[in-house]
Formats: C-alpha cells, structure tokens, sequence
C-alpha cells in the first residue's frame, strides 16, 4: 500500500461518516424515498469523498458510507458488505481492484464522473459487475474554466498575484494579447469544445477552429485538419477522452507543429499531453503558455495534501515534471478543478443516484450511463 493510501487509512476513523448522524433534512429525504420504493442507499460506499463534496453526496445517498480514502486494491475491503461502490476520477479501479471487491460482494462500481479510463471494464465484465457513470455534468462549468485558463496565461493573472505578495507593483513581463480576432483551435468538439468555442467565439470575437473525428452539425466553427489547426492557432484547448488514438497526441512532433508561442489548454485528460515535451517547447518558446487542469501522473498528487508531511513522506511521492512545471512562470497547473461547481456536483450526486436506483431497480439498463452491464 503506497504511504499516501495508508495515511488515508490511518484517518479512517474520523473520514468514515455514517450518514445517520446527520441532519434531519437529510432523514426526510430518506424517508420521502423509501415512501416511493426506492433503495435507501445504506448498501453504498463511497470513495474518496471529499469534504467539498459531502453535502452533495449526502443529499443524494442518505443512508451511504462515506471515506475520503483513494479506491484500490488496499482499500476496496473497506467496502466489504455493500452491493455497490462509487468511486471517483482518480481512484484505481483496475483488474485487481475489481477482483478484490467483487470478492467483497460488490456488484455495482458508480463512478460520479464521465471518464472510466481508471476502469478496467473487461475485469468488471468478466467479474459480474456493473459500471455505471455521470455522461455529463453541466460542460459548461468545464468549457467556462478552459476559458478562465486561457485568459489567466495571456494576462499574466497568476504572476500579477504573486508579485502582489512580494509587494512588487510593476508591469514588465505582463503585456497581454487582445484575444479578439485571435484563432482558437478547439479539439475535441463534443460538449464541453462547443462550449468553450461558444464563448470563444461569441465572447472573445475569436476566430473558431475545430478538429474532431466525428464533425458536429452545431459547431460554431470551422472543422480543418489537426496539422492546419495546430499550425494556425493562438490558444489551443483540448476537449478529447483519453483511448489509445488520443494517448500522448501533443507530443514533440505536434509541438513542433505549432504556431510560435501558442497557448495550449488541457482540461481533458493528462495523459493527452506529454508534459516532458510540453515542458522543451515552453523553454524553447514555441509554446507561449501551458494551462493543466489535468496531468499524467496527477493520480500521485492531485486531491491530497503534502504541506504538512516530513520531507522523507514527501519525497516518496516528489514529482520532478510536476516540480518543473510549478516552477515556470507561463504555465497555470490547478488540481481538477474544472468540474468544480455547485452545479456539476448537484448534477453528478444526483444521476449517482438515479444510477444506483436504476440498477436497483432491475429494470433494464441502458443509456450513456451504462459502461459495463453485467446485470
Ligand atoms: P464528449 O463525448 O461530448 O466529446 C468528446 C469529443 O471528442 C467527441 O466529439 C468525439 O467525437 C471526439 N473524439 C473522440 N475521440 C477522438 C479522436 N481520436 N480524435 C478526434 N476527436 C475525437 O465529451 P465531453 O463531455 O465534451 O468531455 C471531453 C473530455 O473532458 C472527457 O473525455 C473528459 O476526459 C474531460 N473532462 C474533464 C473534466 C475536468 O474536470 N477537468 C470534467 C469532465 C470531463
């Protein structure tokens, strides 16, 4: 077990919250559900469960058990008793994972997000278990920080606040672009693209670009070839699931494909984007700027906390290209937060939800929600 799962382990006892003890409001929904026959969730664990997320969740599954632990192989027993998991973007639900809580009695995985690259779909086939996850939860707030991240890197917004902190008030080294009239090449044109290449577009009076293997009717843009869009672009944002085709696509070949000091934005997956060759074509310049609200090895160290751990703890999981990125001034890295609103965890607690009530209910499942129905 990595030293980080264990401290997860050893603050069990205070993260593991029982829903019973809480509020009144949260009793009432429970019994307003069990009153219409639903299940009241009590056979639900739940992984890493953060507490900017619990209200969400609690609202949703009254009655679940609730653990800020990480989901792996170590961990899956804590489920031990319960029908059903949910789990989250950065937990491991790999062949052993699976192994180890379909030997627990698990029989349903909920992930409360779109992405299940960290499902090992044909272990949970061949186990007997269903996987189920939240398509969408409001893009909007994804495509609306892709936006946040370009304008931060082109007006130098995080520089200008450390300066603030060190009392320095002058302005070399901050001269911005105007975006207007500017191109953006969106990839990946599915919700959150066009999203982004709305506000793009009818925003920031930018020129829209768009690449995607399977051309939408309603795209506010013009679809052109990668090579074209790479070559072309002043801010490039990336809205593409990670498959094997899409694995490692910004890499030093693209890179030297683009236009002299693009802007790249990667919201999508980390693994899209070959950050040690990002991080050559920032220092040579022909990339101007990188934002990540994604990273390759993020599942080490996004969603926790190494502030306070002896230097010994910290070096177990020091990441040098993460130690370099946080080190450039033209690169923003923020920890997965794109998805972060009220909105999209209202959205993503309650299809969890109707998720686990559909597969309850034994009625037949189907629909993007469904990734492995193994019922
Ligand atoms: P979507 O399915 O609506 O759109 C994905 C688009 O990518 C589709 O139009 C599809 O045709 C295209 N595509 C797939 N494979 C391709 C390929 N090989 N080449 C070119 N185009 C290809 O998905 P979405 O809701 O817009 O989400 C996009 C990605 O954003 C997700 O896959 C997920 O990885 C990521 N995401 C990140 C966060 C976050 O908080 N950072 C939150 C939600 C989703």
């Amino acid at each position: 077990m990595s030293t980080v799962a264990s401290a997860l382990l050893a603050s069990r006892p205070r993260a593991r919250l029982h829903a019973r003890a809480y509020s009144s409001a949260r009793a009432r929904a429970a019994t307003s559900r069990a009153a219409v026959g639903e299940p009241d969730g009590s056979d639900v664990f739940v992984f890493s469960a953060h507490r900017y997320e619990l209200p969400t969740l609690r609202a949703a599954l009254p009655n679940a058990s609730f653990s800020d632990a990480r989901l792996d192989a170590s961990t899956a027993k804590l489920a031990a008793g319960c029908a059903a998991v949910c789990a989250f973007v950065d937990d491991d639900v790999g062949a052993e994972t699976i192994d180890a809580l379909a030997d627990a009695g698990a029989r349903l995985v909920l992930m409360r997000c779109a992405g299940f690259d960290n499902v090992d779909t044909t272990r949970a086939r061949e186990r007997g278990m269903t996987v189920m996850r939240v398509p969408a939860y409001d893009p909007l707030s994804i495509s609306e920080h892709a936006a946040a991240m370009m304008m931060s890197l082109n007006r130098h917004l995080s520089e200008s606040r450390d300066r603030l902190r060190v009392g320095n008030f002058t302005l070399d080294g901050l001269v911005g672009t105007s975006l207007r009239g500017k191109t953006v090449g969106v990839v990946g044109t599915g919700k959150i693209g066009r999203g982004f290449a709305k506000i793009c577009g009818d925003g920031f009076q930018m020129r829209v670009l768009g690449y995607d293997k399977f051309q939408k009717d309603d795209f506010p843009g013009e679809y052109v070839e990668l090579d074209e869009l790479l070559a072309t672009s002043d801010v490039i944002s990336l809205h593409l699931p990670l498959t094997p085709e899409t694995r490692g696509m910004i890499n030093k070949n693209s890179i030297g494909k683009l236009k002299q000091g693009a802007i790249l934005i990667n919201t999508s997956r980390g693994a899209l984007v070959e950050a040690r060759a990002a991080i050559d074509g920032l220092v040579s310049g022909r990339l101007g700027a990188l934002g990540l609200d994604v990273y390759e090895n993020e599942n080490r160290l996004f969603f926790k906390d190494f502030s306070g751990m002896d230097t010994k703890d910290r070096m177990l999981a020091w990441d040098e290209t993460m130690a370099i990125l946080g080190s450039m001034p033209q690169v923003l890295v923020t920890p997965h937060t794109a998805f972060l609103t009220k909105e999209a965890l209202t959205e993503i607690a309650n299809t969890t939800r109707n998720n686990y009530v559909a597969f309850r209910s034994g009625a037949s499942l189907e629909g993007d929600a469904v990734v492995v129905n193994a019922r």
